[in-house]
């Protein structure tokens, strides 16, 4: 009894807010659409679960704003409660799920709305259905944002899709990359070369780091370049120096800035050819 997936008729291209137009290439579904759309969902959820109290399970993280959005449009009784799952592996390619988070409700007998950002592969779909059906629900009914049907390897369906989409990599919307972009209102599609630098599969990316001032004096070089693996964040790369240089242990209280980033915080994913410049504490900041 699979349900929807509005096709995509919509224009692309113009819509991409200035802040984010260097790295996304367009508006693929815009708030508007979305919310349209989640009305439309919500309406078919709640005649299939009246009568019955449901609990809703949704999959971190990439949920979170998709699930704001559709529960506050279901005037049912509900449950709600997280399974984490992760996929590692290449950047845009997702590897085996693994569980971070477990289940704390019991859903034995009752009705399931599980929730999930997209649909690819089916892989994250079918090994928490096999989890989810373990522990007898009544029912199980599954509930994706996005249904991206060309890469599917599994038989698994959705049975209330929100928009059926071709085979690109998007964010937003609670979907992100490299843990970023997942507060943009819209779903967008990543430029390529954002994902093109990001993911090649662990290739160790070259990073200049330059020392200034005093730092230069106790590392003893003025720059030096570190290969971090794929992925690898601003904090890492700075524990791997203080480890190669230990003399610069104390680091973590220093300011630094990373030369040609618009990122000074820690989590940033350093991508290959970055500079990141370590300047001395700045006395009482
Ligand atoms: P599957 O296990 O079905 O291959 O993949 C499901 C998971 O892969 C999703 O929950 C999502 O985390 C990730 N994924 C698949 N396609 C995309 C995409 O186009 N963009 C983003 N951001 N994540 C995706
Ligand atoms: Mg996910």
């Amino acid at each position: 009894m699979r349900r929807g997936g509005s096709g995509l008729r919509g224009r692309s291209g113009a819509g991409v807010p200035p802040r984010w137009r260097k790295d996304l290439e367009r508006v693929l579904i815009s708030e508007k659409q979305i919310a349209r759309r989640i009305r439309a969902m919500s309406r078919d959820i709640q005649r299939d679960f009246a009568g019955h109290e449901m609990v809703v399970v949704s999959l971190l993280n990439g949920t979170v704003l998709f699930l704001a959005d559709l529960i506050r449009q279901l005037s049912l009784p509900l449950r709600l409660d997280f399974i984490g799952v992760s996929s590692y592996g290449a950047a845009t390619h997702a590897g085996k799920p693994v569980f971070t988070k477990e289940l704390r409700l019991s859903v034995r007998g009752r009705d399931v709305l599980l929730v999930d950002d997209i649909l690819d592969t089916g892989k994250t779909l079918a090994r928490v259905l096999a989890k989810l059906r373990a522990l007898e629900p009544r029912r199980i009914r599954t509930c994706v944002l996005l249904n991206k049907t060309a890469r599917r390897l599994e038989k698994v369906q959705a049975d209330y899709v929100g928009f059926e989409i071709p085979d690109l990599f998007v964010v937003g919307y609670g979907l992100d990359f490299a843990e970023r972009y997942r507060n943009l209102p819209f779903v967008g599609v990543l430029r390529s070369r954002v994902y093109d630098l990001a993911g090649r599969d662990s290739v160790a990316r070259p990073v200049t780091i330059r020392f200034y001032s005093f730092f230069k004096d106790l590392s003893g070089c003025a720059e030096t370049r570190e290969t971090v693996p794929e992925g690898s964040t601003l904090g890492e790369l700075l524990e791997a120096l203080a480890a190669r240089f230990p003399k610069l242990g104390g680091m973590e209280k220093s300011t630094l800035t990373a030369v040609g980033l618009d990122y000074q915080d820690r989590s940033y994913v350093l991508q290959e050819g970055d500079e990141v410049s370590l300047f001395p504490p700045v006395q009482g900041g």
